[in-house]
């Protein structure tokens, strides 16, 4: 037993939108413990449609279509797929009602065009869509020798309809194997070639596996085992994932969806404690970040963009001498800028960013990636660390780097203080 993965969509094949429901489906085969060795991508065309059915229903029992079930003339998944098996179409009155119905609630007449999403194979079960219009099918077209399952392009919809209805149905066959449970820590002021170095004796491991990752300068460890349940694979990753969290300390601060910002706002939070920043080089980025968290407003107070000099004498209270002596990129500013908006904003911290992003303004002893980061503490003392982020990196990076910088000290300055 193994599955295909066909999406339909010429936008696909043009690259005008990402295939994240393949992504997403593959993820929860793999969760699911059913093996799966093609996806294929086609266009919204009848011949080529039906000749990649042709080739998936040879070598693959599980065909998991996406797109195409839409009312418009260039949907056709479903009446290829029915021609293809050389089956009739016909339609069902339970969707038309359903369609009407959901077209009501919105104060909409239905259009005549969705009366063609009420047509399914003959013999084929209706896949409900919660959300949408286009239902889906479940259809045995050659007995139990094969399966298909239809779902709409949306991916809102495709994700509502595969977890409500077709995980149950593909656990009710038996075709569910193994588990595969992952999990992954995060880590932030370590390399992933240092941090896989510090870990290399778990790298060896069978079940769970760990495996080392990184993007724009993150470091990933993803621990994943497999077993014949969730818990039990959720289990057995608990003294892999204790270990690496002793070796690794404080550069591990979080897991999964975490982000540095939800990490400091947790602690925030546990400590009911607040926090206001000040900002230069990323102008309105660490708020950007900080207020991405839901419920954010329970801890961050908000922020200056202090991107002139004037901004950071008047609304900071950074001293004109020192700009004029020391310049804005310098520990002196950082640390009267997290201290001002601290104490401006009346906040617990006070978290400050001054640097110069590039590409230009770099100079002989304050290059391109020159950035120092100030903290405010709630006891009133004020540092300032410098960090340089390289001459040849872009401006979009020295910026999120700082953004992730300073939360990161922030993060680690709230831990140890617990
Ligand atoms: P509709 O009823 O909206 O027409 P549909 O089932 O016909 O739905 P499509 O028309 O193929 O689906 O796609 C609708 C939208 O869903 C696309 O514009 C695209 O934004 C998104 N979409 C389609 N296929 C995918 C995919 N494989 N991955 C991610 N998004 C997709
Ligand atoms: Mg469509």
């Amino acid at each position: 037993m193994s599955a295909e993965i066909i999406c339909v969509g010429t936008e696909l094949l043009l690259g005008d939108i990402l295939n994240t429901n393949a992504q997403f489906i593959g993820r929860e085969l793999a969760m699911l413990g059913i093996p799966h060795y093609f996806q294929t991508v086609v266009g919204d065309n009848r011949e080529r449609l039906k000749r990649a059915i042709a080739i998936a229903s040879e070598r693959s029992q599980l065909l998991i279509f996406t797109g195409g079930l839409g009312p418009t003339p260039d949907d056709l998944t479903v009446e290829t797929i029915a021609d293809f098996f050389e089956t009739p179409l016909i339609e069902k009155p339970e969707i038309l009602e359903d369609i009407a119905h959901k077209f009501a609630q919105r104060g909409r007449e239905m259009a005549p065009s969705n009366r063609k999403q009420a047509l399914i194979p003959e013999g084929a079960d209706i896949l409900y869509n919660p959300i949408g219009s286009a239902p889906g099918i479940i259809w045995q077209p050659r007995g139990d020798r094969l399966t298909l399952l239809t779902f709409p392009g949306v991916p809102a919809e495709m994700k509502r309809m595969w977890a409500e209805i077709a995980v149950p149905y593909l656990r009710e066959q038996g075709w569910c194997g193994q588990t595969i449970y992952s999990r992954t820590l995060k880590f932030w002021g370590i390399s992933e070639s240092s941090l896989a170095e510090k870990v290399s004796h778990l790298l060896e491991l069978g079940n769970p596996t760990v495996a080392p990752y990184a993007n724009y300068g993150e470091a990933k460890l993803r621990i994943s085992a497999r077993a014949t349940s969730e818990a039990i694979a959720r289990e057995s990753i608990v003294p892999v994932e204790a270990e690496i969290r002793q070796i690794a300390g404080l550069d591990c601060y979080g897991i999964d969806e975490d982000t540095p910002a939800s990490a400091a706002g947790r602690l925030l939070r546990e400590r009911g404690q607040t926090l206001a920043v000040a900002e230069s080089c990323t102008g309105g980025g660490l708020g950007a970040m900080m207020t991405e968290i839901p419920g954010s407003s329970d801890y961050f107070w908000g922020g200056i963009i202090a991107y002139d000099n004037r901004v950071k004498q008047e609304l900071l209270g950074v001293n004109p001498a020192d700009l004029e002596r020391l310049g804005a990129v310098s520990d002196r500013v950082a640390e009267q800028m997290a201290a001002g908006v601290r104490s401006r904003l009346g906040s617990d911290w006070g978290l400050s960013v001054t640097g110069i992003a590039g590409p230009g303004g770099g100079t002989e002893t304050k290059p391109v990636g020159l950035v120092y980061i100030g903290l405010a503490q709630p006891d009133g003392t004020v540092e300032a660390r410098e960090f340089r982020l390289g001459v040849r990196r872009e401006r979009t990076w020295v910026r999120r780097v700082s953004i992730w910088n300073a939360i990161d000290w922030l993060r680690r300055q709230l831990t140890i203080d617990r």
